[in-house]
């Protein structure tokens, strides 16, 4: 077992996640999709509710980039520094991505070798196609959401 400690840039937001072995054996998932590219995350799928926090894990804030709610997960961030903690899936839903699981995002936890992680490309971009700028915000608009 592994303990991993992670927090936002600030670090309002401050939890840890342990693994049965080293993250370097784990497979963390790259994916090229308008989200994750932005935010240059590198996702670990971890067991929801098995991450620990410490503080702050009713101050994240969510984001949800998609206007397909068959793949409906909300990104979370820090609402003081706007780092990137991962996703979770909007529950309930039937066709959840990865039902039971979270995306922690590697990139905030600490004395991380980058280097040496497994990386997997998931090439969602071909998979939806790329998106259009500005079509989430109208549509969110005509819903008064
Ligand atoms: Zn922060």
């Amino acid at each position: 077992m592994t303990t991993y400690s992670g927090n936002c840039h600030c670090g309002l937001i401050k939890y840890t996640i342990t693994l049965p072995g080293s993250i370097y054996e784990q497979t963390i998932t790259s994916c090229n999709c308008s989200w994750c590219a932005r935010q240059a995350a590198l996702f670990i799928y971890f067991p929801k509710k098995e991450a620990k926090y410490f503080s702050g894990e009713d101050d994240r804030k969510s984001y949800n980039a998609t206007l397909d709610p068959a793949r409906a997960f909300k990104h979370k961030f820090c609402p003081q520094c706007g780092s990137y903690m991962g996703w979770q899936s909007t529950e309930p839903q039937p066709a959840a991505f990865l039902p039971g699981f979270e995306g922690i995002n590697v990139r905030m936890l600490n004395d991380i070798d980058f280097s040496k992680l497994k990386l997997k490309l998931e090439d969602t971009r071909s998979k939806y196609g790329e998106y259009e700028v500005g079509k989430w915000y109208e549509e969110k608009e005509k819903e008064g959401t």
